[in-house]
């Protein structure tokens, strides 16, 4: 099923989400109709708070994206990166290494916004698969932004809150504009309940 996704403005966004103990059906239905939803907007991930749920899930599939490529590494050796995709993180644990480095991203909560970004480089991440048990992988380009940009979403950090004043200002009509609406929408939904 496909699930509104929640845009800039909704206080979900800004929900720290709960760790999920254990993979249970309901997760297992969220996590298909995350997917179902990101494939039809066209993102390469989704958090569960862009569709309102505050627990620590995200979705991730980079396959398709040729012109910014993305590496992999298990048990320290090159893997192919297909070989994790489509890729359910449950509670991820971040540590990022390496240069930062600053590239245009976007975010299906922000429809059509896009802006420079400084994230690290790589990224070694600890979670749990849909199935409830526990990976670990390093990864670097496109997936590396990818899950640093999901990881934070967990944590209800934006981001907008990871650009510079300066990239920020660039977009900053575009952003009021979309939280406008938003409001303006749930002020809508809270009166004719
Ligand atoms: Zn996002």
């Amino acid at each position: 099923m496909i699930l509104p996704v929640v845009k800039y403005g909704h206080p979900v966004l800004r929900a720290k989400g709960a760790k999920i103990e254990s993979a249970s059906a309901d997760i297992t239905k969220l996590i298909a109709d995350m997917f179902e939803t990101m494939y039809a907007s066209k993102g390469i991930g989704l958090a569960a708070q862009q569709v309102g749920q505050v627990v620590q899930l995200a979705v991730i599939d980079v396959r398709g994206i040729e012109d910014r490529p993305s590496t992999l590494e298990l048990d320290g050796k090159p893997a192919d990166v297909e070989s994790i995709m489509p890729l359910v993180l449950i509670n991820p644990e971040l540590t990022p290494s390496g240069e930062s480095i600053t590239a245009p991203e976007g975010c299906l909560s922000f429809p059509e916004i896009y802006a420079d970004v400084t994230r690290q480089a790589f990224v070694t991440v600890k979670a749990l698969n849909a199935k409830g048990k526990p990976i670990s992988f390093k990864c670097g380009g496109l997936l590396a932004r990818a899950v640093q940009h999901e990881t934070d979403h967990l944590n209800g950090i934006l981001f907008i809150d990871r650009m510079s004043k300066k990239a920020k200002d660039e977009i900053r009509d575009e952003i009021e504009l979309v939280q406008a609406e938003t409001k303006a929408k749930l002020q809508k939904t809270t009166r004719t309940n």
